[in-house]
């Protein structure tokens, strides 16, 4: 067995973040991940990253932006580090090696994103987190980082109320192989492949959140999940929000900018939420172009176009067929983020000893019931330094606790079932099944009856998952096997997600239910925590949302 100080699953930005900070002074700490660490979804990452950097901005200003666009669900003291930490952050990427484009002066400009009231998202063409993600690997190389990639992670080792390891599979190998740790960090990204048109790469299933469950880790705030207004029709790929930044409309079937009718002031650039269900209320009522949306960016110019948003132009040429240059591209609302997570205090901290979380596999919360675009990246850098730093004290004057080795034999045992099975279901169709229902039932517009039909399909692929075979029994890189687990992490996080939607009644940000349309603070101005009981059913109970400042107000851009 493996022993290393501290194990960071997730080589993303906020594992990476974290890495940087636990090996520059020196600490034991190693990276697992089930990709090598520059394919991880971060490098997806287009539009840009928030901070107030201009005179006549102030992080006070990006405080209340985000506290609104959460609905109010937000803890705002985590909010007020998030954005008073902001700039300090991305300086010190930039002092890591990390290029942004800059503005006449030299500075680092900045270009407009949704739902806020100054110009702050830091860019790098529309490529911010591939120039991130590459920027920060080289500086855990720098460290010499032991990383063990393609390796997926099963299990997290609890003992006596303390996490003391992870159990891991090598897909290279087919072997499985416990580490012991002093302290765990799961930055393990996000579940956008619960949905069919979402953003996310396919290696998003949420398998921290997942484990975390079953290991008896609380999860918060599920039922809130981010669509996207600007995904591509055929395919979900992601048209950033950079480029409404940069002036994008949005057109309907009669050529009108509609979003005037639901945001008068911000038009384009209101809350994600309300373009997200803008655009879903125009195709619904016979206003869309071919079950989609068109964003027009030609008034930009060929020049601005191939300066500013080269990936977009590439992305719809070579995926929709459409040319911005010359056509508008044709898009709808997609699955794209997971506000909710296992919840976190502001050093990372969870609710087990020795057990923390960073990124988008966390729930702080500083996102609430609507994340704004460029703070997902902000929240990865700022809360995975911050972890850093918390476990670098924490396991200072502690020892080993015990790894619970029955763990690797459980996982090995599951694997083994799967390799052996004479079922006759295909995780794929499966996977297929599910996504499509929780997009057409828990999706942008939601209601009882809806989502109980989901809960209901939940029930029956869970039964059906007993009967998955495999095409490939083979041990050597067996990726069969691994979607096959992955399928079981979707399948759990979809029933958490549909149960927590189900029990809040009322409309908050990215949920909005037709039969509550209402924000109700009065009963829900709260949290929900999701747990797995003894006979594995999901409980709930609930954790207050802490106002430092700002008082719920009406909401409108
Ligand atoms: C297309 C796209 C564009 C985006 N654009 C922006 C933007 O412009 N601005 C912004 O603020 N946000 C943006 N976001 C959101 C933001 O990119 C992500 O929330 C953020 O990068 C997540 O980083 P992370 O480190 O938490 O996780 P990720 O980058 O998703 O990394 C997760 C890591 O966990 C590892 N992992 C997962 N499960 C396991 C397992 N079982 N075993 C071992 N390893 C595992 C993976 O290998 C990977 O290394 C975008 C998202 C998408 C999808």
């Amino acid at each position: 067995m493996l022993k290393h100080d501290v194990v960071i699953v997730g080589a993303g930005l906020a594992g990476l973040r974290a890495c940087v900070e636990l090996r520059k002074n020196g600490i034991d700490a190693i990276i697992v991940s089930k990709v090598y660490p520059t394919r991880s979804h971060s490098g997806a990452a287009q539009g840009g990253v928030n901070a107030a950097f201009d005179k006549d901005d102030s992080w006070e200003s990006h405080f209340f932006d985000t506290v609104k666009g959460s609905d109010y669900l937000g803890d705002q003291d985590a909010i007020e580090i998030l954005t008073s930490e902001a700039p300090a952050n991305i300086l010190d990427l930039q002092k890591m090696g990390v290029i942004f484009n800059r503005n006449d002066e030299g500075g680092i400009a900045q270009r407009p994103f949704g739902g806020q009231s100054f110009p702050r998202s830091c860019y790098y063409a529309d490529a911010v987190g591939h120039m991130m993600l590459h920027g920060l690997f080289d500086n855990v190389l720098k460290y010499k980082t032991k990383i063990l990639y393609e390796y997926f992670v099963t299990g997290l080792s609890v003992n006596n109320g303390r996490v003391t390891g992870v159990v891991t599979y090598d897909i290279k190998t087919g072997k499985f192989e416990g580490i012991a740790a002093k302290a765990v960090l799961f930055a393990t990204g996000g579940y956008g492949q619960v949905y069919s048109s979402n953003t996310n790469a396919l290696i998003n299933t949420g398998d921290g959140m997942a484990v975390a469950l079953r290991a008896g880790v609380p999860l918060m705030d599920m039922e809130f999940v981010q669509f996207h207004p600007t995904t591509l029709k055929s395919t979900g790929i992601l048209v950033t929000e950079g480029a409404r930044g940069e002036g994008a409309y949005l057109l309907n079937s009669l050529g009108v900018r509609f979003m005037s009718k639901y945001a008068p002031k911000a038009m384009e650039l209101a809350s994600r939420d309300i373009v997200a269900r803008a655009e879903q209320t125009e195709i619904n009522e016979g206003r869309g172009v071919d079950g989609a949306i068109l964003l027009d960016v030609r008034h930009l110019g060929k020049e601005r176009i191939m300066e500013r948003l080269p990936q977009i132009l590439q992305l719809s040429i070579d995926f929709e067929g459409v040319n911005p240059i010359y056509e508008p591209i044709p898009i709808r609302p997609g699955a794209h983020y997971s506000m909710g997570g296992i919840k976190t205090d502001n050093d990372g901290k969870t609710l087990v000893e020795g057990f923390y979380s960073a990124g988008e596999s966390a729930c702080v919360s500083v996102h609430g019931a609507n994340r704004l675009g460029g703070n997902s990246l902000l929240d990865t850098v700022v809360f995975g330094r911050r972890a850093g730093i918390s476990i670098a004290k924490y396991i200072k004057d502690i020892d080993y606790g015990d790894f619970d080795g029955s763990l690797v034999k459980r996982d090995e045992e599951i694997f083994e079932r799967l390799r052996n099975s004479k079922g006759n279901e295909r995780h794929g169709l499966l996977k297929t099944e599910l996504q499509e229902d929780m997009r057409k039932n828990v999706g942008v517009f939601r209601e009882r009856s809806l989502m109980e039909n989901a809960i209901k399909k939940i029930e029956e692929l869970k039964e059906r998952s007993k009967n998955i075979a495999l095409d490939d029994k083979s041990k050597l890189f067996n990726t069969d096997i691994i979607e096959a687990f992955e399928f079981n992490n979707i399948l759990l996080i979809a029933e958490v997600i549909a149960r927590g939607a189900v029990l809040r009644k009322e409309s908050r940000g990215a949920h909005y239910r037709n039969d509550f349309p209402e924000r109700d603070d009065e009963n829900w101005l709260k949290h929900t925590l999701a747990r797995l009981n003894g006979k594995g059913k999901v409980e709930f109970n609930f954790t207050p949302v802490k106002i430092t400042k700002f008082k719920p107000q009406p909401r409108t851009y």
